[in-house]
């Protein structure tokens, strides 16, 4: 009971710690990201029972952060950020979206470009919406380790919501992070990714081609999301099917906004020969 918890340094003064997490399986846990010993960050501390929460304090107990940072407001990333703020008196950081959407008060709001100074290192914060609104990740400019969030992720998926975010907007972000140069991707599920242009070049490709087959499945007879899923996602658990379905809504949503889609009462309907897409 109460061992601290799994710690791996990536250097000596970047370290993830690994904490159980009321995650999306197969992901169990959300990594808390710390970026220095005596003056960092502790990005996304997801600790959300009790036992969970101590034992994260006294896995921190070697370190003297500045702030608590949140990439966003999804619960199996916030769950420690109060308690930890009144333990180690310290105070939360997380974009306006953020702020908006989560049921405690945010210390700082922290803007795309806020630069974060640590003894070794300067962190810069860069807005990366698409997942969610306030999405934010950061970047080294020591050798430009770039904490992912929940842009990318080491184990499971990414999933988009059309009351979060899109398809689009996913895209560009992982577009943007593409123009920065990331030495490495720390994800806030599982290991670190160190072939940054190969992950985001993949992620990229797949969503638009998850798109692509969403449109080859439309006609002018009306489908639904949900049958459309089936269709696509064919070696998926059906348990998983309504979560799909929400994804292949986005797809649609993205080709409605390209104007070749329409949503009528029983389902969706091509109201193009072609497409092509555009970015
Ligand atoms: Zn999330």
């Amino acid at each position: 009971m109460n061992t601290p918890m799994p710690i791996e340094y990536l250097r000596p003064d970047l370290l993830r710690i690994i904490v159980p997490s009321p995650t999306i399986p197969p992901a169990t846990t959300t990594n808390a990201w710390v970026t220095d010993a005596k003056d960092g960050l502790v990005v996304d501390p997801a600790a959300h029972t009790t036992e969970t929460k101590n034992t994260l304090l006294k896995t921190l107990a070697p370190f003297q952060p500045q702030a608590i940072f949140l990439t966003h407001h999804h619960r199996d990333h916030i769950g420690a950020a109060t308690f930890l703020r009144e333990q180690l008196q310290v105070p939360i950081f997380a974009h306006a979206e953020t702020a908006s959407l989560i049921d405690f008060t945010v210390d700082k709001q922290i803007d795309d470009g806020t630069t974060f100074s640590m003894r070794n290192d300067t962190w810069t914060a860069i807005h990366t919406p698409g997942h969610a609104p306030g999405h934010l990740c950061l970047l080294s400019s020591q050798d430009n380790s770039f904490i992912a969030g929940d842009m990318v992720a080491g184990e499971g998926t990414i999933l988009i919501h059309p009351n979060e975010g899109s398809i689009r907007e996913y895209i560009d972000s992982l577009e943007k992070i593409r123009t920065l140069n990331p030495s490495r991707l720390l994800p806030a599920h599982g290991q670190s990714l160190n072939q940054p242009e190969q992950t985001l070049q993949e992620y990229i490709t797949h969503r638009k081609q998850r798109v692509l087959q969403i449109w080859d499945c439309l006609t002018d007879q009306p489908k639904t999301a949900f049958s459309i899923a089936k269709s696509i996602y064919t070696e998926l658990p059906s348990k998983y099917i309504p979560m799909a379905a929400i994804q292949v809504t986005c797809g649609l949503l993205y080709l409605q906004e390209d104007g070749v889609v329409k949503e009528q009462s029983h389902g969706w309907i091509r109201i193009a020969n072609d497409y092509s897409m555009t970015t």
